[in-house]
C-alpha cells in the first residue's frame, strides 16, 4: 500500500464511521420523538381513566376551600351541600377535576394538558391554533394528532385525542344534541421538548464517544498495518538490492562474473536438452594498460563504463547476456548459431570503434578498440562447458595475434553433424 493509498483508506474509514454516526443519531432523534408521543398518549389515557372514575361516581364532593370554589358552569340541583355540622361541600365533576389537576400538573412537572372544543362554554377552554387544527382533523375522522409545536415560544411535543360522551356523562350533560359515543371536545397533552432533548443529547454523547473509539481504533489498526507492510517492503527492497549487488558489477553495472557463470551453466543445460547451439563471445579492450598508464586509472574506469554501455546497447535480444568477465574483459552469451554470433560480434566491434573514444597510446588506432573471440557449440553430455570458454578464449587470442580490433570465430570440428543448424 502506498502512502496515498493509506490516506484513501483512512478517509474511507472515517467516512463510513461518519455515515454510521449520522444515521444512528437521526434514528435516536426519531426514537426520542416516538417516546415523547407515547408518553403523552399514556398521560392522556390516564386522565381519561381518572375522569371515568369520577363520572362513574356521578362526580365527587370535596370541601369548599379557597382553591375549590363551586363550579359556576355546573347547573344541577345538589351541586353544593352543607352537613349537619355546617361544613360546605361542592360537586366536582370530571371536567372540573381535570381543570384543577391540569393547574397542579403545570406547576409541578411543566406538563400541560388542556380540555378544549370548537365551541367551549368557558373562555379558558378556547382552543389555540394547533388545537383547532387537531379538532378539525377529529371531525374528519382522525383519532389522534401529534406534532412538535411551540406554546408561548417554548417547544413542546403535543398530543391530542378526542373525548366521546360516556353513559356516565349524561348525568350532568343531558343536552338534547349530545348522544352517547358522540364527539364532545378533546384533551391536548404537551410535554416540554427540553426533557426529551436532554435524553437525546445524553444518547448522542454516548454515540459520539463510541464512534470516536471505533474510528480511532480503525485508524490505528490501518496505520499499524501500513507501518508493518512498509517495514516488510523495506526489508524486501534491501534484500533485493543486496541480491542485485551480489550479481552486479559495481563499476559498469553489468552482471558480474558470478552471474555470468550461473547463467552460462543454465543456458548450457538448456541447449543440451533442446539440442540447439550456444554461442559465446569473449571481448577484451586493446592496449588498455597503456590507456591507463597515459590517462590515469580514473579515465580508465570511465572508459570501461562507456564501453560497457555501448556493448549493452547492442545486446538487447531477450535471452542474451552481456557481463563483465573481469578487468577490461567482457563476455556475451547467446542462444544463437555461428553465423548470428559472428554478426553480433562484428556489430559490437564496430560500435566501440564508432564511439571514437580517443586512445593516445594505442598502436593500431587513434581510438579505443576491442578484440573479440567467438565460439559456438551444440552441447552434448560428452562435452564440458569449459570447452566453449576455451574455444572463445582461443579465438580472442587469435584476434589479438591478428592485429587486434578484430573478430575471430573459432572453427569447431564437432559442430559438423549439426552444421546446417548452426
Ligand atoms: P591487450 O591489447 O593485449 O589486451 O593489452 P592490454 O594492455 O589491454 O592488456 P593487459 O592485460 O596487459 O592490461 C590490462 C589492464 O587493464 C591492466 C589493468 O591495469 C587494467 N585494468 C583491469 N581492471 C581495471 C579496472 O577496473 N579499472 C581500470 N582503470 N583499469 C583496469
Ligand atoms: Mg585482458
Ligand atoms: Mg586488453
Amino acid at each position: 500500500m502506498t502512502s496515498k493509498g493509506i490516506f484513501v483508506f483512512v478517509g474511507l474509514w472515517l467516512m463510513v464511521i461518519g455515515i454510521s454516526y449520522y444515521q444512528q443519531a437521526e434514528d435516536d432523534k426519531r426514537f426520542g420523538q416516538k417516546i415523547a408521543y407515547k408518553q403523552a398518549e399514556t398521560f392522556f389515557q390516564h386522565i381519561l381513566l381518572m375522569r371515568y372514575w369520577n363520572a362513574h361516581h356521578g362526580g365527587v364532593y370535596a370541601p369548599v376551600t379557597e382553591s375549590n370554589q363551586p363550579d359556576p358552569y355546573l347547573n344541577i340541583p345538589e351541586r353544593d351541600i352543607t352537613t349537619r355540622e355546617g361544613k360546605r361541600y361542592t360537586l366536582i365533576n370530571p371536567a372540573y377535576m381535570s381543570r384543577q389537576m391540569a393547574k397542579m400538573e403545570k406547576g409541578k412537572t411543566g406538563i400541560l394538558y388542556h380540555i378544549t372544543s370548537l365551541d367551549p362554554q368557558r373562555p379558558e377552554d378556547k382552543a389555540d391554533d394547533w388545537e383547532v387544527r387537531a379538532l378539525k382533523a377529529f371531525e374528519d375522522g382522525k383519532t389522534s394528532f401529534s406534532e412538535l409545536s411551540d406554546i408561548d415560544g417554548k417547544s413542546y411535543y403535543r398530543y391530542m385525542a378526542p373525548l366521546v360522551l360516556e353513559p356516565e356523562c349524561t348525568k350532568c350533560h343531558n343536552e338534547p344534541d349530545k348522544n352517547v359515543g358522540g364527539f364532545r371536545g378533546a384533551i391536548s397533552v404537551s410535554l416540554p421538548s427540553s426533557s426529551i432533548e436532554a435524553f437525546i443529547d445524553d444518547r448522542l454523547v454516548n454515540l459520539k464517544r463510541s464512534h470516536l473509539v471505533i474510528a480511532v481504533t480503525g485508524v490505528v489498526a490501518l496505520m499499524l498495518g501500513y507501518w508493518a507492510q512498509s517495514k516488510l517492503n523495506r526489508r524486501l527492497t534491501k534484500a533485493e538490492t543486496r541480491l542485485q549487488l551480489a550479481y552486479l558489477d559495481a563499476l559498469t553495472l553489468l552482471p558480474n562474473r558470478r552471474y555470468y557463470d550461473a547463467f552460462l551453466l543454465k543456458e548450457w543445460k538448456r541447449a543440451m536438452r533442446h539440442h540447439y547451439p550456444l554461442s559465446l563471445i569473449m571481448i577484451d579492450i586493446d592496449f588498455f594498460k597503456t590507456y591507463n598508464d597515459s590517462l590515469g586509472h580514473q579515465e580508465g574506469d570511465r572508459c570501461l563504463r562507456e564501453v560497457a554501455r555501448t556493448l549493452r546497447r547492442y545486446c538487447r535480444r531477450s535471452g542474451d547476456l552481456i557481463a563483465r568477465y573481469g578487468g577490461e574483459e567482457f563476455c556475451v552469451v547467446s542462444a544463437c548459431n555461428s553465423e548470428q554470433i559472428s554478426q553480433l560480434a562484428d556489430i559490437l566491434r564496430m560500435a566501440v570503434e564508432m564511439m571514437q573514444l580517443p586512445h593516445p597510446c594505442s598502436q593500431i588506432s587513434k581510438y579505443v578498440t576491442i578484440s573479440l573471440g567467438a565460439a559456438t557449440l551444440i552441447p552434448n553430455d560428452k562435452m564440458q562447458i569449459s570447452e566453449l570458454m576455451h574455444y572463445a578464449d582461443q579465438s580472442l587470442y587469435s584476434a589479438k595475434q591478428a592485429g587486434r580490433n578484430k573478430v575471430v570465430k573459432y572453427k569447431v570440428e564437432i559442430e559438423a553433424p549439426n552444421d546446417s543448424e548452426l
